[in-house]
Order: C-alpha cells, then structure tokens, then sequence
C-alpha cells in the first residue's frame, strides 16, 4: 500500500467505529463493472455493494436523472404530495405486479415497516388478539441491523449486548416447509424470509419449497413477505427470486439496486390490504418517498428492463456458473448460486475466504468474503461474456494456490 493508502485507512481508523472490516483498496472511481482505486489500479467489482450497483457504477441515466431531479426539487416531505411519487408508484406497481406500495429509504426501514404492518393487519382484518402476534422467520436470516431485526438474528455477532429485543418472532431453519408448518399458530401473522439467504452464504432451498410455504401460508392466512432487497431487481436472473417458484409472495421487500447505488432507496409492496391498514400518523419517514429518490427509483428501474440487464443477468449468470464448475481446485467445497448471484464456498483446511479475497484484490479482481469459508461473487448485472471470462481465468489462478 502507498502512503496516501495508508492516510486514509489510518484515519478512518483513527476516527471511524470499527464496526467494518475492509479489504485494503480506496476506491475513488467506477464506471460500469470497473472501480478504480486512488492509485489508478482497476478493478472487477464483484460485490456491486452488495447488489445496491446492479445496474453498473455511476449509470449515466441515472445519474442524469438525479442531476435534473436535484436541480428541480429535493425533499417536500410527505406533508405535502411531489410531482415524482405519484409516477414511481405507477411504475413500480406496474413492473411488479403490486397493489400498494410504501416507500422508505433503507433496506431495513422496509423490512421494519413490513413488521409493522403485518402486525396491524394480523389484528385488525385476522383478528388476532393485540400483543399476541407472532412472525416466523429462519435460522441464519440476515434482514439488516436495527434493533427489532438483530433481535431475530441468530448470528452471536449481530446480537450480542444490543438487547433485550422485542418478543413475537420463533426461529425455524431455512428450507424446511414441515417446519413452517409445525410452527404456525391461530397467532401468525406471517412468515418473513429471504428467497435466498444472501449474508448467510447464498444459500438455496431445496426445489419445491416455496410452492410449499405458498400454499401452507395461504391455508392458514398468514402472510408471507419475502426480503427480496438483494435476490431481486434482476440479480437472480428474473426480475424477482419468486419467480423462479412460479408463487407470488404477500409483501415483497425491495432496496439496494432499487436506485442503482445512487442514493438510498426501498419500498414494501403489498399485493392486498396489508398496507391498506396503515392511517395517517401512524407510520412514516421524513426522506421516505422524497422527489429525488423517486426520480433515481424511477430511472433505476427504467435502465434495468430497457437495457436487457435482467435477461443479461440470466446468461451471464450462467456462464459464470458453468465456469466457476470447471475449475478443478482442490480448495474448493462447492460453487452455487442463481443468476449473478453466486458463492465460492472453499474446504475448511484451504485457509480463510479473505485471504483468496486479498489475492484477487492483486489480480483486478474485487469480491468479498462472507463467514469464513465463502467467497461471495456478485458483479453489476451489465457484465458481458468477454468480462466473465476474464474474471474466471483469475478466479481459476487464484483458486488453485494453497493460502492454508
Ligand atoms: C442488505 C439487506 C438488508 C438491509 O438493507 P440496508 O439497506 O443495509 O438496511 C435487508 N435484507 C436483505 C436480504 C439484505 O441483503
């Protein structure tokens, strides 16, 4: 690392909590698949921000539409109606088949939103007795970091001394529809889960599962709200996971790519009457559906369907696949994933996961370790053949070294 390297690691560490982990590169630039650091070097950004830069770094028409957007009007709050939200909303319903929608800014302020809201309907259509409501969610969940999540975390790290947490969630284990069944109760309201569990190591259920937890929901009304925030917007190849299921989940949670990393977005959408029960006053969020975030929204979502990036994610998610399959390295356990979202999981004795991420860091590559064993690969969705396969030959040198 060169001194002005150091600078500004020191100083983030000097100053900064220390709740990150970082790999050793300043990123100052992207464009597209590319970042560049301070020095100049290039890298392959195969995190995409944890799937937030889908549609490619710094889109140049999103990045248009922020610009306009920003020059016209910003923040109104919801006191008053902005000439952006009534359009995003059309859009977004439109694209995904939703009924309504409520707009938020974080990934975790929509899924604390749907919490919310699943409770109200559980007691005011389901008629479950107040303080009583219960939601079911899965062993090694990752649904983001405030307190009401972290409180139904099962990871020590995440929860450990940030309690005591908020009763009304059972934990089941991912993948196991007799489970959810065994679990639900007159007082289940609904059962919260990812489509693939994303921080947890791309892990993906068993074929035929969420045709289960569909009907099982449905014949115990109880809602099931998917956390798509990174499975969907493309990333696994459709334009959301549940859809590789053929089901149709209740609540459907989006974030991350839904503003192509400009700008924090998310949404809850509801295709019925469960954000049908919020009133006036009694849920809501300054920044929630400002001006500029619907503009970004919009323009995000108009580049991901008009630019083929979903289709694109399919292909090359494929051939990525294919190519991390035919590398034969003994220090990998198994390679998985869906689409453009794909792991790299290696034998316990071939050495920790950050250390191949530090090596790749040396060969243009930029990806991210997730527990210690897996190698998380997830480039923006505009990737094309030419980069995959550039991204696979260095994958497949920096496999094959012994880092144990
Ligand atoms: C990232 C993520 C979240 C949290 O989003 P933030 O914007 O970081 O709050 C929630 N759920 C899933 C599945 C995620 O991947």
């Amino acid at each position: 690392m060169s001194s002005s390297v150091i600078d500004f690691v020191a100083t983030e560490q000097r100053f900064g909590a220390h709740n990150y982990e970082p790999i050793g590169v300043v990123l100052s630039r992207g464009e597209g698949v590319w970042v560049w650091d301070t020095e100049g070097n290039r890298y392959l950004d195969c995190l995409s921000a944890y799937s937030a830069v889908s549609q490619g770094h710094c889109h140049p028409k999103i990045l248009a539409a922020m610009i306009e957007q920003a020059h016209r009007l910003t923040l109104t709050s919801r006191a008053f109606h902005n000439d952006q939200l009534a359009p995003f909303y059309e859009e977004i319903a439109a694209l995904t088949g939703s009924h309504k929608v409520l707009p938020m800014n974080s990934g975790a302020e929509a899924v604390e939103s749907a919490i919310k809201s699943v409770r109200k309907w559980g007691y005011e259509v389901k008629g479950v007795p107040d303080g009583q409501a219960e939601i079911i969610v899965c062993a090694n969940n990752f649904h983001g970091r405030t307190l009401g999540i972290v409180g139904f975390s099962t990871d020590p790290d995440t929860r450990t001394h940030f309690g005591p947490f908020a009763p009304g969630f059972r934990v089941i284990p991912f993948g196991d529809a007799a489970a959810l069944e065994a679990a639900i109760t007159p007082n289940t309201v609904a059962f919260l889960v990812e489509p693939i569990q994303g921080e947890a190591g791309v892990i993906l259920p068993p074929a035929g599962y969420f045709t289960e937890v569909r009907e099982l929901c449905t014949a115990n009304n109880v809602m099931l709200v998917l956390d798509e925030i990174q499975t969907g917007l493309g990333r696994t190849g459709k334009l959301l996971a549940e859809q590789h299921e053929g089901i149709e989940a209740d609540v459907t949670l989006l974030g991350k790519a839904l503003s192509g990393g400009f700008y924090p977005v998310s949404a809850v959408l509801s295709n019925n009457d469960v954000l049908g029960t919020l009133r006036p006053g009694q849920h809501g969020s300054t920044f929630g559906g400002n001006p500029l975030a619907c503009a970004v929204a919009r323009a995000a979502l108009r580049v991901l369907t008009e630019e083929g990036m979903i289709e694109n994610a399919a292909r090359q998610g494929a051939r990525f696949l294919e190519g991390l399959k035919d590398i034969r390295a003994n220090t990998i356990r198994e390679v998985r994933g869906r689409g453009l979202m794909l792991a790299v999981e290696l034998h316990p004795e071939a050495g920790r996961a950050r250390r191949y991420c530090e090596a790749l860091q040396g060969m243009g590559i930029l990806a991210k370790d997730t527990h210690a064993q897996t190698i998380r690969i997830a480039p923006p969705l505009v990737i094309t053949s030419d980069q995959v396969d550039w991204a696979l030959e260095r994958l497949a040198s920096t496999l094959t070294q012994d880092f144990s």
